[in-house]
C-alpha cells in the first residue's frame, strides 16, 4: 500500500519544529550554550512594591532554579568564568549566551544595568545578551540602553506572560494587565531587540481552548514577537501554588496528554516563530507535581515520536 508520509517544508535540522538549537546552530555554526549570571535582582512583583507576594508559583529563587550560585558576584566576568566551567565537558570556548533569568533583570537603575550588562558583553566570547524580565520594568531610557547594547551584540528580552486570560492573570497574581504587555512588545520591537515571550500551559482554570488562545495571539503577534517558551506548569514546593493545590487539588496534564497538546499548539504557531522550551523540567527537589516531568529524557523521545506518528509540524495549521 502506498502511504504519503508528510515532511515539514522547512530545513529545521531534521526536526518538526523550528527549535532554538536548529536557529542557533545555523547563525553560529556551533552549539551555543547558556551561561546562568546573576545580577543580584529581585522583583518588584515579590517585594511588596505591587502589593503582591510575587507570583503564585514563584519560588524562592526567582523562576531561576537552575541558576548557578555563586560565591563571588561582584564580576561579571568571574562569574562567566565558573559558568563556563560548569559546561566545560560539553564546550570550551564559545559562543555562549549570557543569561540573566532570575528575578527581573532590568529592576534596577540604568546605571547598574548598564554596568552588569556591558560587562557581559565585553566578554569575547559572548555572542549574545538574553534577559529575562517584566514589561512593566522597561522604562524608555532602559530601552534605550538595550537597544544601544543591541548594537554591539545580539539583546534578547524575554517576557512571562503566561496567559492572555485576566482571570487567570489576577489569580497568579501576574501584576500587569495584556495591555502593558502589548506596548512593552511594541517598543522593543521598535528598537530592533528580539523578543521572547513565556506561556504556562496548565495553569488551573484554564481549558486547552484557553491556553490555545494564548497561543494564538503569541502567533499572531509575529513579527514583533520572534520566540516562545511553552512551559509545563511545574508544583513547586514553597510556592503559595504548592499550599493551594494541597487544599484545592486540580487536574495537572499527564505526560501523553500534555505532549498531545504542545504539539497542537506548534502547529498554530507560524514556522518562523523560534521555540525557545516545549517542556521545562523543573527543579527535582522542589518539584511536587506532575512527576513525570523528572524525566526529560522519555519526555523528548515521546514527543518526537508522537510528532511522527502524527505526521505534522510547527505551522502545519498556521493561518495568518
Ligand atoms: S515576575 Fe518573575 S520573579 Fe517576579 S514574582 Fe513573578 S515569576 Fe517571580
Amino acid at each position: 500500500m502506498n502511504q504519503t508520509i508528510s515532511h515539514p517544508p522547512f530545513n529545521w535540522d531534521g526536526r518538526p519544529y523550528h527549535s532554538l538549537d536548529s536557529w542557533l546552530k545555523k547563525k553560529y555554526h556551533a552549539k551555543v550554550y547558556k551561561l546562568s549570571l546573576d545580577g543580584q535582582m529581585t522583583c518588584p512583583n515579590r517585594d511588596g512594591t505591587l502589593g503582591n507576594r510575587g507570583c503564585i508559583f514563584c519560588s524562592a529563587g526567582g523562576s531561576g532554579e537552575f541558576s548557578v550560585k555563586y560565591q563571588d558576584t561582584s564580576s561579571i566576568a568571574r562569574q562567566i568564568q565558573v559558568a563556563k566551567g560548569l559546561v566545560a565537558r560539553k564546550i570550551s570556548n564559545g559562543p555562549y549566551i549570557a543569561y540573566f533569568q532570575s528575578f527581573t533583570n532590568t529592576y534596577a537603575p540604568v546605571s547598574r544595568l548598564e554596568s552588569l550588562f556591558s560587562q557581559a558583553m565585553a566578554h569575547p566570547e559572548i555572542s549574545i545578551l538574553s534577559i529575562a524580565t517584566r514589561p512593566d520594568c522597561l522604562e524608555p531610557e532602559k530601552i534605550n540602553l538595550l537597544a544601544r547594547l543591541n548594537r554591539q551584540k545580539p539583546v534578547w528580552v524575554e517576557l512571562g506572560l503566561q496567559t492572555i486570560h485576566p482571570k487567570t492573570a489576577d489569580f497568579i497574581r501576574r501584576g500587569y494587565p495584556l495591555s502593558v504587555f502589548e506596548n512593552a512588545v511594541l517598543r522593543l520591537k521598535a528598537a530592533g531587540l528580539t523578543v521572547i515571550v513565556h506561556l504556562i500551559l496548565g495553569l488551573p482554570g484554564e481549558w486547552r481552548g484557553d491556553m490555545l488562545q494564548s497561543v494564538d495571539y503569541v502567533g499572531h503577534f509575529s513579527p514583533a514577537i520572534d520566540g516562545i517558551k511553552l512551559q509545563l506548569l511545574h508544583i513547586l514546593n514553597g510556592t503559595d501554588l504548592a499550599e493551594w493545590y494541597k487544599v484545592h487539588p486540580f487536574p495537572l496534564f499527564t505526560m501523553e496528554e500534555y505532549i498531545d497538546f504542545v504539539i497542537t499548539c506548534l502547529e498554530y504557531l507560524p514556522p518562523s516563530m523560534v521555540i525557545h522550551r516545549l517542556t521545562g523540567d523543573g527543579p527535582k527537589s522542589l518539584l511536587i507535581a506532575p512527576e513525570w516531568s523528572k524525566n526529560k529524557r522519555q519526555v523528548l523521545n515521546t514527543l518526537a515520536r508522537r510528532f511522527k506518528e502524527r505526521e505534522t509540524w510547527q505551522g502545519r495549521l498556521w493561518m495568518p
